[in-house]
């Protein structure tokens, strides 16, 4: 079977697929089907967590799958309990619910505060407001919640309920959260697939303030910031500010499906039983998978990142080709001269894998990546861009 040509055949196609297939890898190092090797900057989109097939994390998943692969949300297992209670003890949140993907965990997320705006301050308070340039998922709702139009394109009508605000532009936000009745706002403290853009330290601290002002749940979407990509567990913890309400999913389980909507104390209990649910959500292996994962995102694993971090800062700020370089932590983006598609085909040709986000290349790699391979990638990448 010519795995390429029957993959186009047969999957819809939804994806802008290069033309490599991977069959294998270990660690930050992944083949493809010619035996030919590549240094992964994608970790499959900020999953990987720890690279491929890591042995403390596949030691943790085929456990698992050996005592129980899946229960009905209805009993109670171990892994979902014990992944809910460290999650809130790493950030002081309260409850946690489980699901299995970025768009579940914020579509969880908004159900949870426009019920808290009915039960407080009543139904008509619906209103979320996220940011332009934002990506939240790709159900309807989390499209709606999307601030980018490319996105919308023939899937109208969208859902109602949601505006977007100018990112970094505070008077807007203010402006903004007093036209409207209120639940929610809902932000990615760095926009990832607007092009991997952080926003301003007194813009979030500012946007936390006119939140809790007015009485407005404060969502973060932390779906591909989280779990350890900006050096810090949680991007909010960058900015010093306490949400509402964090989303994650990504990286949470280190490769298997996990979302998971953390509580704080304000909102734990507001979804009663038959309010919300999900067949997979808390499934045993991943989240078995999410224990291992957040047992090893420590303070030595976050120095690593930010030492990680600087220098690729360092290597690729003024490198040629290279015009600017944004992120946070082991998320990072590179605005080229030359187009950023062409770059990423280069860096594939050179054995390097990395992403585009909008007109930049996106680096995410594992967060454990040996300097060595590190330093291997960004010299072919500042060889591509030049
Ligand atoms: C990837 C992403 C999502 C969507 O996650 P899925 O698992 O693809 O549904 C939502 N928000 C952000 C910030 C993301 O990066």
């Amino acid at each position: 079977m010519n795995i390429q040509e029957t993959d186009r055949e047969y999957v819809a196609g939804t994806y802008a697929r290069f033309p490599v297939t991977i069959t294998a890898g270990k660690g930050s190092l992944v083949t493809d089907i010619d035996g030919k090797d590549y240094i992964d900057l994608t970790s499959g989109i900020a999953v990987n967590s720890f690279g491929v097939c890591d042995d403390v994390w596949y030691k943790a998943v085929c456990e698992q799958a050996a005592k129980i692969q899946h229960m009905s949300n209805l009993f109670y297992t171990e892994p979902c309990a014990k992944l809910a209670k460290m999650l809130c003890e790493r950030t002081g949140m309260s409850k946690v619910f489980f699901s299995n993907s970025g768009a579940e965990a914020n579509e969880c997320a908004v159900k949870v505060a426009r019920k808290y705006a009915a039960d407080t301050k009543g139904p008509d308070y619906h209103t979320i407001i996220t940011l332009k340039n934002s990506f939240h998922g790709r159900t309807i709702a989390m499209l709606s919640a999307t601030g980018q139009d490319k996105f919308h394109e023939s899937f109208r009508p969208l859902t109602p309920g949601f505006v977007h605000a100018e990112a970094n532009n505070l008077e807007y936000m203010k402006v903004l959260a007093d036209a409207h009745k209120t639940a929610a706002i809902m932000i990615e403290c760095v926009q990832g697939e607007g092009g991997v853009v952080a926003l301003d330290e007194e813009y979030v601290k500012g946007v936390a303030k006119i939140a809790s002002d007015n009485g407005i749940i404060l969502i973060v979407d932390e779906v591909q910031t989280g779990n350890g990509r900006t050096g810090h567990l949680y991007s909010y913890m960058n900015y010093g500010i306490n949400p509402d309400i964090v989303s994650t999913a990504k990286g949470l389980a280190g490769g298997l499906p996990l979302g998971a909507t953390m509580l704080s104390e304000k909102v734990k209990d507001t979804l009663k039983p038959g309010d919300h649910g999900s067949t997979f959500g808390g499934n045993p292996v991943a989240c078995a998978a999410g224990v291992s994962i957040l047992e090893r995102i420590d303070d030595k694993l976050m120095a690593g990142v930010r030492e990680k971090s600087k220098f690729l800062f360092e290597t690729f700020t003024g490198a040629p080709g290279i015009v600017s370089v944004s992120g946070m932590g082991l998320m990072m983006g590179l605005k080229t001269t030359k187009p950023a598609k062409d770059v990423v085909n280069a860096c594939i040709s050179e054995g390097v894998l990395c992403l585009t986000a909008k007109d930049r290349i996106r680096l995410l790699p594992a967060l454990n990546i040996p300097d060595d391979l590190l330093h291997k990638a960004a010299e072919v990448i500042k060889k591509c861009c030049a």
